[in-house]
């Protein structure tokens, strides 16, 4: 396909509250995975911008942490006016450069939004503690101080959401911020942080670079950058945790997953079917909490793949930002031959294709489709049951009883999320005890926790120890320090 263009933006950086255009820097075209039209162009940060941006983060820093945070909240909820005013805005710009529906987008921008909300809560999220009279006449207490320059290296798949699981948490607890987004999708970061400018944060405190792995690389090197947030997939999460770690920084890195949904016997199948088309299907399974897996247990096979099968052959997939759209496009044209990829594997390794999402993808040359894929038959030791595959293609494994299930899902390097669809108590809270998973849901197909909880994947779905969001993100962003008094 040959990519036109249209109205072709060229980004820049935002660097000590100035957006900077240098006409020298080579571009990188950035294209709606709908139509395959390129939208925007934008450069990679050097080492040099790095060095630059860090140190003009690091003089803001020192002037941000002595602003009181009953203050500095006042930023936040000046963005958060802004960006409800702009939700719709900011949605359709996520759903041009990302494919995903224009619902989808929204949803993902009121999840951001909410990141804001429990940000400004920082005065009593921030408190330390203290003890009168700890011994005779000496006092102790807590408190919490931001780090300094913290960084944050985010996916494709939520520009909205992810950054703002760390940005609104580091600077309302008295951080200056970079952030280097995924070069895929650089459009909505340009624009929630011309928003957070025009909330009024002082410069330098808030900085946005765009790159790729020689931008990460400097950060992760640079000895202003006390902190690193990284969210993607598990290999570079694991690079990500090692590489800063030995640095002496301050990591948490969150990778990728292969998220089982269990079906039980008693389960209702019209609405756990519907909970898993969203959960499989929806965002084209380009999100971290899909499921990937569905586990058949006892005689609930056959007819879960008789609704399954029917409701998934009904959906409508196009242009996300077209209504009536239930699924989109994936993000590039590279990452749909690797899914297309991962189809062919699971036809070779013998599993039964029931849906072939690959024939959407031969019938639209006009974007980067593939239709939902669901094969049957699937034995845990092959590729499509083990690997990540970040796409519309969901793999049924049978298996006899609630225990070889468990078995099953524990077997996964990943540990993620899982749910498990059931009328039977019992058997939920069974489950979710004895899942190694960091995330469970009940009858709900993505366990997605809200901004006042920790997203909080284990295994290689996670490296590190303080989580996203939630208590996690103020303590991953502070540190503490214990004062005792005596006074003569
Ligand atoms: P990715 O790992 O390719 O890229 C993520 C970020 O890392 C981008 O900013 C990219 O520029 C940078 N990067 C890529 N390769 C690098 C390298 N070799 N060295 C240094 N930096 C590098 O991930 P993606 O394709 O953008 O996103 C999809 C992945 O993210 C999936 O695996 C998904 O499961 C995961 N994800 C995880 C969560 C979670 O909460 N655990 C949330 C969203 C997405």
């Amino acid at each position: 396909m040959t990519a036109t263009e249209t109205a072709v933006r060229t980004l820049d950086f935002f660097i000590n509250g100035k957006w900077e255009h240098d006409a020298s820097r080579a571009l990188h075209p950035i294209t709606n995975p709908a139509t395959g039209e390129i939208i925007a162009r934008v450069p990679y940060a050097t080492a040099e911008d790095v060095d630059r941006t860090a140190r003009a983060a690091h003089e803001a820093f020192l002037k941000w942490r002595e602003v009181p945070v009953v203050d500095r909240v006042q930023v936040l909820y000046r963005y958060k006016a802004l960006l409800d005013r702009h939700a719709d805005e900011i949605a359709r710009i996520l759903s041009t450069e990302n494919g995903k529906t224009l619902d989808d987008a929204r949803g993902s921008v009121r999840r951001a939004i909410q990141m804001v909300e429990v940000s400004c809560g920082m005065p009593s999220l921030m408190m330390g503690y203290s003890l009168e009279n700890v011994s005779k006449g000496i006092d102790c207490q807590t408190i919490r101080q931001p780090l300094g320059v913290c960084a944050g290296i985010s996916p494709f798949n939520f520009p909205a959401m992810v950054p703002m699981w760390m940005i609104p948490f580091a600077i309302a607890c008295g951080n200056s911020f970079i952030l280097k987004p995924s070069e895929k999708v650089p459009l909505t970061p340009t624009r929630t942080a011309e928003l957070l400018e025009e909330a009024g944060l002082p410069a330098g405190v808030y900085n946005l670079i765009q790159g790729d792995k020689a931008a990460v690389d400097a950060l992760l090197h640079h000895p202003l950058v006390k902190a690193i947030s990284f969210v993607g997939s598990s290999p570079v999460a694991k690079y990500i945790y090692v590489t800063a770690a030995a640095q002496g920084k301050r990591v948490q890195a969150l990778g990728g997953a292969k998220n089982h949904l269990v079906v039980m016997p008693d389960a209702d199948l019209e609405k756990s079917v519907e909970a898993i088309i969203g959960s499989a299907f929806g965002a084209a399974g380009e999100r971290c909490l899909a499921g990937s897996v569905l586990v058949a247990v006892g005689k609930v096979s056959e007819p879960l793949l008789h609704v399954l099968l029917e409701k998934t052959r009904a959906m409508s997939v196009g242009d996300g930002l077209q209504p009536g759209t239930e699924m989109g496009p994936l993000v590039t044209a590279d990452h749909r031959t690797r899914v297309m990829g991962y189809i062919e594997k699971g036809v070779e390794e013998g599993a039964h294709l029931l849906c072939d999402g690959r024939e959407l993808a031969l019938e639209r040359e006009d974007g980067f489709f593939v239709g939902p894929t669901i094969f049957d038959g699937v034995q845990p030791g092959m590729t499509i049951a083990r690997e990540e595959i970040f796409g519309p293609v969901l793999s049924v494994v049978r298996v006899e009883t609630l225990d070889d299930a468990i078995r099953l899902v524990n077997g996964s390097r990943f540990g993620n999320t899982t749910s498990i669809f059931t009328g039977d108590g019992k058997a939920a809270r069974e489950y979710a005890s004895r899942i190694e998973c960091g995330m469970v849901g009940v009858n709900v197909g993505v366990a997605a926790p809200m901004a006042f909880f920790p997203f909080s994947g284990w295994k290689q779905s996670f490296f590190g120890d303080l989580h996203a969001h939630g208590r996690d993100a103020v303590a991953f962003y502070t540190e503490q320090k214990v004062i005792m008094s005596r006074w003569f």
